[in-house]
């Protein structure tokens, strides 16, 4: 019979703070793959899969609009997406395959080192800069907080010093950034790390049973490490 299967299709991040831990899930996962050379698209060897490498920030939305099958990025980058879209009435959807052990962070609010602060209160009517609008509007309104924001792409621990704004909400590991900014941690209000999805578009059967073999493959090389 013919070889009409699909090949699987994967985005991950290019390059940053995902991508060589990525590349290292997959080979534990048993998949040849040659991710040395910087191109979009790689095929792998020894099974139907090809690897997109894309910008972290394309990722969910290559899975919920079903350009892809399946995607690893950070928890923090997916829900702002999910947010973004489900405000402006945009397909939304994806399932989690597993959460993984690597990208771990926190989207914190973070202040002048000086200033008082006594709970989210403080930060009513000042200006919060960020990258991630959604999440904070959404533990803003939870802690019942009247702030406003503004959206900076990068740079965004500068925004106080440079008078754009009076906080950050920013990502967070070590801290050492902030310090070095003269900010402090206030408020944690996301814990991410990366994640595995898939996209809800049914699969033709062996297509979903490559990604049900390599579900497990990726279990097991997660609790070999545990
Ligand atoms: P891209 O070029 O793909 O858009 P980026 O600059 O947006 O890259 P990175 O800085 O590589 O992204 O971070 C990718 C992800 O790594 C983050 O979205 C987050 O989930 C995770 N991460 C872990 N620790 C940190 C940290 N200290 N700062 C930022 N991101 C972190
Ligand atoms: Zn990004």
């Amino acid at each position: 019979t013919p070889n009409t299967q699909a090949r699987l299709r994967i985005a991950i991040q290019k390059s940053g703070r995902l991508a060589d831990e990525c590349a290292t899930l997959f080979k534990g996962a048993g998949l040849k793959l040659n991710l040395r050379d910087q191109r979009l698209l790689s095929h792998c060897q020894n099974l139907p899969i090809d690897i997109l490498r894309v910008r972290d920030d394309d990722i969910p939305g290559l899975v919920m609009d079903g350009v892809v099958d399946l995607g690893i990025v950070g928890e923090n980058v997916l829900e702002e997406e999910r947010l973004e879209r489900c405000a402006t009435n945009r397909s939304a959807e994806f399932a989690t395959l597993r959460r993984l052990d690597f990208g771990g962070c926190r989207l914190s609010i973070a202040i002048d080192k000086d200033a008082q602060y006594q709970g989210p209160q403080s930060l009513a009517g000042t200006r919060i800069a960020t990258t991630y609008p959604y999440l904070l509007q959404r533990y803003l309104d939870n802690a019942g907080v009247n702030a406003s924001s503004c959206m900076l792409k990068g740079s965004v621990e500068v925004a106080p010093r440079a008078g754009l704004a009076d906080s950050i909400c920013d990502l967070v590991s070590t801290g050492a950034t902030l310090e070095a900014n003269g900010l402090k941690e206030a408020e944690v209000i996301f814990r991410s790390k990366a994640t595995l999805i898939q996209s809800t578009k049914v699969l033709d059967t062996a297509t979903q049973e490559l990604v049900d073999k390599l579900l497990t493959r990726i279990n097991g090389v997660i609790q070999a490490k545990e």
